[in-house]
């Protein structure tokens, strides 16, 4: 596509998905293939994670110009958890711009789990990530908002705005969650105590730990999704969620960091910004082409679908989404094979 921006023509160039058919053909491949694959463990360090049922698999694939295409457990709801983070991220930038989250929260991977203390005291009490829960809390934090209230309801619309319906709270998992989140408290109170949250470190984890529990379905991450493929723009309501600079910028740091501590092998193996979260969903993006959500609750030792990371990776070569190729490539190995451990 060309625009005119202050008088210079400029182009942004992404190619195509394959036909309807194709994709829909591929899409029943993908949840074919791997519905039958049994590695990984249920996350349980949030209680009422650990009953989630282990068989549940769902692959969706949103087009930017809103055709979907689903198989599998695709309307499943499961707590969004560490995928908020991406479009809480998304939201800020959009409010604040590009510096000022990119200065207060940092933009690289740690290399360390997604829950991790030591990372914030080794980069001088900076959280570096927003993609890790310290990041996320600092992120969080910085929504503007008069009361935690109006902070939560922003976060809850707009995420709503980005999968175009309205969202609701699982009270369950955010009880559960509330009870036991005391390393996530922890982490706050560093960031405060480092003047990275200039607000009640508290109620920002309350307001955070209620982000994560918003309920969704691999359908609707694969629509928030689509959305950052679109420039912003939600494909199926055509609302406009965010700026096209920031869909960009929201981009490149689920690259570096989305998919935890194991971000830069899933660069390698499968080219694609993604980002998952504990209760078993991926959103993987492909810009300018559109999305793919995928929800499996079993989960790798760095908390990633292990079902989900075989569709992806599978899905990104059939369809030609691996940002890095030129031309067709030998089929590469989901990282989950490499490491022998479960969540
Ligand atoms: N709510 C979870 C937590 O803060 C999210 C973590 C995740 O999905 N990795 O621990």
């Amino acid at each position: 596509m060309e625009t005119d921006v202050a008088g210079v023509r400029q182009a942004v160039s992404t190619g195509r998905l394959p036909a309807w058919d194709r994709v829909e053909a591929l899409v029943a491949a993908a949840y074919g293939r791997y519905r039958g694959h049994g590695a990984g463990a249920v996350a349980d360090y949030i209680p009422v994670l650990a009953e989630a049922d282990p068989g549940l698999f769902g692959v969706v694939v949103a087009e930017v110009a809103g055709d979907m295409h689903a198989a599998g457990a695709a309307d499943v709801e499961f707590t969004i958890q560490s995928i908020s983070k991406a479009f809480v991220y998304a939201l800020v930038c959009d409010q604040l711009g590009h510096d000022v989250v990119r200065d207060r929260v940092g933009v690289d991977n740690t290399g360390l789990p997604f829950d991790s203390v030591i990372a914030m005291e080794l980069n001088d009490g900076h959280p570096m990530n927003p993609m890790v829960n310290a990041g996320a809390l600092a992120t969080t934090a910085l929504m503007p908002a008069a009361s935690p209230d109006e902070r939560w309801e922003r976060i809850r619309s707009g995420l709503s705005r980005f999968a175009g319906r309205p969202l609701d709270i699982d009270t369950t998992v955010f009880r559960s969650e509330s009870a036991t989140n005391h390393r996530n408290r922890a982490l706050a109170q560093l960031l405060e105590s480092y003047g990275r949250i200039d607000i009640d470190p508290l109620r920002v984890v309350d307001v955070y730990t209620r982000q994560c529990a918003l309920r969704v379905s691999a359908r609707d991450i694969a629509v928030m999704g689509a959305t950052l493929a679109d420039g912003g723009v939600n494909p199926v309501t055509g609302e406009r969620v965010v700026t096209p600079a920031v869909c960009r910028d929201t981009l490149s740091v689920l690259a570096a960091t989305g998919m935890y501590e194991r971000s830069g092998e899933w660069l390698f193996e499968i080219g694609l910004p993604a980002k998952s979260g504990v209760s078993g969903g991926i959103v993987a993006v492909a810009p300018g082409k559109g999305a793919i959500g995928t929800f499996s609750p079993p989960l790798d030792s760095a908390g990633n679908s292990v079902r989900g990371q075989r569709a992806v990776a599978y899905l990104s070569r059939t369809l030609g989404l691996n940002v890095f190729a030129s031309e067709v490539h030998p089929p590469t190995v989901p990282p989950t094979t490499q490491r022998s451990g479960t969540a």
